[in-house]
């Protein structure tokens, strides 16, 4: 929550005009084809949401029923008890039976060009090997496994080893360090770590096994390491502990008899991204994630059995898990994976793969989509990109202008957006468009899905008028809710259930406007105090990015003795432009006709970069603790590129 100010809520200044029908060629086919039906679901669902979830989780296959759809003891809550199920055989055996078998579950593509494809029938073949070999080292039902590999298909075969066993999965993103590696297989007590001998990234190799060797080195828990083949690059082998991929399935049969498991057994836990502090260990559940993961993926990307899906996402983030992994293969769709870096060989490596493998649906980050605006839309319009039906994006609140930009020069205006809000707690997407149903305005994530329930809040925990700015928060337990905090349930709980009573806290802003939208405003952490005004940073922000020469832009507040707080910009601009005190000056007034003088900036700083963390969102709390004139004492340990935060700070010093 804000430590300042004692106003409740959050002024809001950006109004958004333009609208986006979903068009009659996308309604046609569509799962939820109007916006009629789409409000006739969330009325039965309001209605009755254990009826609306229970109908959900029907189109699973389950090894035994369950007896209760919830039991909600606040702030835990336990869904389909009794019921037993495996998340591999919903994503694998299920389809084998059908057209499915022979179709192309998993669509490779590395970043040195080489393209492998792996059917259903295969996946499944290559799951169920893996997994005996995991039992055959000694992994079983409760033990932990930490994955730290490069996005190959062998990931994804882990995770669903993992699962086949009941082996609880931790993934943990290849680019992070050592130190990061070790305290999460710490936290987590692994048995087994899993990973390769290197990654491609940028054109170079990132010794994955060497951080491996550093990490374990301080891990007593870890009796077993597996080693995938990717890079060839020569390791540190130690026998007592080290077995190659390879050599851990030869021999072993292909068929592996699923763990009937508990709905409630923990599938896996992730650590979230950092933005905020120490990272913490969300657990997530088997029956309820995938019924809430496989319902969304089918309607929020409406996906047809002839799509091919691309998520963009890395699978050390809750985005991989859900939207590369377990929604797409439990709805048996073709999901697409890239191992390498976004620019590389060239800026339009995405474009060129889109225009390759025909992609269909293709789904990203604002920070994506901000830096492919920077380099020009020269770099799309050289592909036909024209198989896209559906964009979507996560991770940050879009600014208006990236979203239009992504309309035009990427969905060629045809396409509709899914603006996707969610977090690593909620375990799937909560609020949403769907593309057949949903008019969306550029920067809102629209309306909660049919089921989900939440509110924009003052802090005692009072609806806040349509138009006003709040905390935005979750009423009822959703199936794919975090259980709780990997050994620290007392973290749990205060973390979420502690600051608005009786709900669950986001801690994200949001307001609604007049129809009813909801715009997600960015972090409570990240609202600043002007002159006794709360004013969310994001809309500073846009409109920022809405002057032609601003590429991206973060804006936080520095103490100042008149007005509490100032606002500092930190502005990247377009790769064409010259940063000039003429500039800056525009930019002030930009900003002050875009949205009000009280948004006025005080002080505006050019800068090549933006500090990041690994899955390329703002850190804005170490650039307050560079506006303030402080050194950075936050944790960085999640954070992209270290030496970013170094020439700000130096900068400064000039
Ligand atoms: P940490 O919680 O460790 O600080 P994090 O919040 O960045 O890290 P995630 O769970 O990956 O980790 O991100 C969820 C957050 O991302 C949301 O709470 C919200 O702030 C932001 N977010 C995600 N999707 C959207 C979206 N479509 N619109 C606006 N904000 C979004
Ligand atoms: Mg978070």
């Amino acid at each position: 929550m804000p430590q300042n100010g004692s106003t409740q809520t959050i002024e809001t200044l950006l109004k958004e005009k333009r609208t986006f029908k979903p068009s009659s060629q996308f309604q046609k086919n569509a799962h939820v084809p109007s916006f009629a039906k789409l409000q006739a679901l969330s009325r039965a669902a309001a209605k009755s949401p254990e009826k609306f979830w229970a109908d959900r989780a029907k189109d699973l296959l389950w090894m035994k029923p369950w007896k209760k759809t919830l039991v909600w003891k606040p702030p835990f809550a336990q869904w389909f008890v009794g019921g037993k199920i495996n998340v591999s055989v919903n994503c694998l055996d299920r389809h084998l039976d059908g057209p499915r078998r022979n179709k192309a579950a998993i669509i490779w593509e590395g970043e040195p060009g080489d393209v492998r494809t792996l059917t259903y029938l295969q996946l499944h073949r290559e799951v169920c090997r893996f997994a005996n070999g995991l039992k055959a080292l000694g992994v079983g039902s409760g033990d932990r496994v930490v994955i730290y590999m490069p996005l190959v298909p062998e990931a994804a075969v882990a995770m669903l080893a993992c699962a086949r066993i009941g082996a609880t999965h931790s993934v943990v993103f290849g680019g992070f360090s050592t130190e990061a590696l070790r305290d999460r297989i710490n936290d987590a007590q692994a048995k087994a770590v899993i990973t390769a001998d290197g990654g491609w990234r940028k054109g170079a190799v990132v010794k994955l096994k060497d951080n491996v060797d550093a990490a374990v080195a301080d891990c007593p828990s870890v009796q077993r390491v597996v080693v995938f083949k990717r890079t060839g690059n020569e390791v540190q082998w130690n026998a007592a502990k080290d077995v190659w991929w390879e050599d851990a399935v030869r021999g072993q049969s292909a068929v592996c008899p699923p763990a009937a498991l508990d709905a409630e057994h923990p599938l896996f836990i992730l650590y979230t991204s950092g933005s905020t502090g120490k990272p913490k260990g969300v657990v997530h559940s088997t029956g309820g994630y995938l019924t809430q993961v496989a319902m969304t993926c089918k309607w929020v990307f409406d996906l047809r059995e002839d799509d091919t899906y691309w998520c963009t996402a890395d699978i050390g983030w809750v985005t991989g898990h859900s939207y590369v992994v377990y929604g797409p293969l439990a709805n048996g769709a073709t999901t697409m994976m890239y191992e390498g870096g976004p620019l590389t060989p060239q800026p339009d490596r995405f474009w060129d793969m889109i225009e390759r493998h025909r992609v269909t649906i293709f789904y990203t980050a604002p920070t994506a989509i901000r830096t492919f605006m920077r380099l020009g839309p020269e770099h799309p319009r050289r592909h036909d990109m024209s198989s896209l039906r559906l964009l979507g994006t996560v991770g940050e609140p879009i600014n208006p202008e990236a979203w239009l930009w992504y309309h035009k020069n990427i969905g060629g205006g045809r396409c509709p957006i899914v603006d996707t809000w969610w977090q690593t707690e909620t375990g799937a997407i909560m609020i949403s468009p769907l593309p057949g149903a949903t008019a969306c305005k550029p920067g809102s994530a629209t309306f909660p899905l049919p089921g989900i329930s939440v509110a924009v809040v003052d802090k005692a925990g009072k609806e806040v008028p349509l138009g006003e700015g709040g905390y935005l928060v979750i009423n009822k337990p959703w199936p794919s809710m975090l259980r709780t905090i990997y050994r620290d349930p007392e973290r749990y709980k205060s973390q979420y259930f502690s600051q608005v009573p009786g709900v669950y806290f986001t801690g994200d802003g949001a307001r609604r406007d007049k129809d009813g939208y909801f715009w997600v405003l960015g972090r409570v952490d990240d609202v600043i105090n002007v002159a006794g005004h709360r004013l969310s940073t994001m809309e500073i922000e846009s409109a920022l990015v809405s002057h032609p020469a601003v590429a991206e832009s973060a804006v936080v507040g520095r103490p100042d003795e008149l007005k509490g707080q100032a606002i500092t910009a930190f502005v990247t601009l377009q790769a064409t432009q010259t940063p000039t005190p003429v500039l800056k000056d525009e930019l002030c007034r930009h900003v002050a006709k875009a949205i009000g003088s009280i948004a006025r900036p005080d002080e505006i700083r050019f800068t090549d970069a933006l500090p990041k963390t690994r899955s390329g969102k703002i850190m804005r709390r170490l650039l307050r603790e560079v506006a303030a004139g402080q050194g950075v004492k936050g944790d960085t340990t999640t954070l992209e590129d270290f030496s970013i935060l170094t020439k700000l700070q130096s900068a400064e010093d000039e």
